[in-house]
């Protein structure tokens, strides 16, 4: 073992302090009175969902999970009624419509409904117990994936319809994806990522999750391109596409020196970050069909990364190359999760979960943009 203080490589600055002083210059002017408490939830345990896998062998799973006293956030919303239940993703007008004019949302006029197979279990609010490991069925399948339960809002808004084909630009690790596919309504799910051996870790988490038979040519295709560049292969193709783009991991970055992006080594790759974002933003909105959706999603509370890459993204869009968007509101979404999750009261562009004490879930900043032309 390395004696901390005699170890001369340890950097005089962790690149934890880095962060934390990074976001207190940042977001205690961004978020105002609210920073000093996610500020202190960030600095503590994050809480996990259990996305129960459909395709193993859900019974004993769900009795179990129901007996440690979880309920599944998606079907059982806390104090929502089931009219509410089946109104939620109506996405009526804007309180404020006047500052959403200006970027074009619209309201989707959809019939009602989040008619979904996603299933993901949390422990009650305040409650911070641990899911144990989960164990492989009878057929080697594992009963549900651990991840950060706020991380499958993206994978409902993105609201996959039967037959759809789906790209996933961003996809390893694979929780996301694993939500995607929780559905069984896609078609052609096409999972890209730009990392080789991160794309190994997610065919590794299929391979855990997802019986052979949906893993064949002609339903998925796994892919290690680098996404900015998929305007170049495949445009106005995808009926869905999610853009959940590399961030400065802001709970991550507090907690954790290991593969820290505010490293002092990695200063100029975390500036660029905004850039590569817009990058990646842009390709989706290349590769998806005029009249389809993309949701861009980060896990970081930056506005720089969130409502800024989506507003330069859409002027490049327009500009460049002549598509036309309008973001589609998610408060529908977040009036149905708002008693699991802490979503910013007033965000000007999409929606994001705030980490709170009593629901230590997020940072998820999260914006659907539908194409019109
Ligand atoms: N969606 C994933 C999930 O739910 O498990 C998490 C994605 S993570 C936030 C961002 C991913 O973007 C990383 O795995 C990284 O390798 C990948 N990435 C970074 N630059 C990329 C690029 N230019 N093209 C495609 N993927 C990229």
């Amino acid at each position: 073992r390395v004696k901390a203080k005699w170890a001369g490589s340890q950097p005089k600055y962790p690149a934890t302090n880095l962060a934390l002083q990074n976001f207190d210059a940042t977001y205690s002017l961004q978020l105002g009175e609210q920073w000093p408490s996610v500020r202190v939830s960030m600095l503590c345990e994050q809480k996990y969902g259990a996305l129960v896998n459909n395709f193993s062998t859900t019974e004993g799973v769900i009795a179990d999970l129901q007996s440690q006293g979880c309920r599944d956030f998606i079907c059982q919303p806390v104090g929502v009624g089931a009219l509410e239940r089946l109104q939620a993703p109506g996405f009526p007008l804007h309180d404020n419509p006047s500052t959403l004019e200006s970027v074009g949302v619209i309201q989707d006029l959809a019939p009602p409904r989040l008619r979904t197979n996603i299933k993901c279990f949390v422990f009650p609010g305040g409650d911070i117990s641990r899911f144990k490991p989960s164990r492989p069925d009878l057929y080697g399948m594992l009963g549900y994936y651990l991840m950060d339960a706020a991380s499958i809002l993206p994978a409902l808004a993105l609201d996959v319809q039967e037959g759809h084909s789906v790209l996933d630009v961003c996809a390893a690790p694979g929780g996301k994806t694993l939500a995607l596919l929780q559905t069984q309504a896609i078609r052609f799910l096409c999972v890209n990522d730009i990392s080789v051996s991160r794309t190994y870790r997610l065919q590794r988490v299929l391979n855990s999750y997802v019986p052979k038979e949906l893993l064949t040519e002609e339903r998925m295709r796994i892919t290690s391109f680098d996404g900015r560049k998929w305007g170049e292969i495949e445009r106005d193709t995808f009926d869905r596409v999610l853009v959940d783009v590399p961030c400065t991991t802001d709970r991550h970055s507090v907690m954790e020196d290991e593969n820290n992006i505010f490293k002092r080594a990695r200063t100029k790759e975390r500036q660029r970050l905004p850039q590569l974002q817009t990058e990646l933003l842009l390709a989706g909105i290349e590769a998806v069909r005029p009249g389809g959706q993309v949701l861009y999603s980060t896990c970081s509370l930056s506005q720089l990364q969130n409502e800024y890459v989506v507003e330069r993204a859409m002027h490049l869009a327009r500009e460049e190359h002549g598509i036309s968007l309008q973001v589609v509101d998610l408060r529908p979404i977040t009036r149905l999760f708002k008693d699991t999750f802490h979503f910013a009261p007033d965000p000007h562009l999409g929606q994001l979960v705030l980490p709170h004490l009593t629901a230590n879930f997020g940072p998820i900043y999260m914006c659907k943009l539908q194409r019109l032309s």
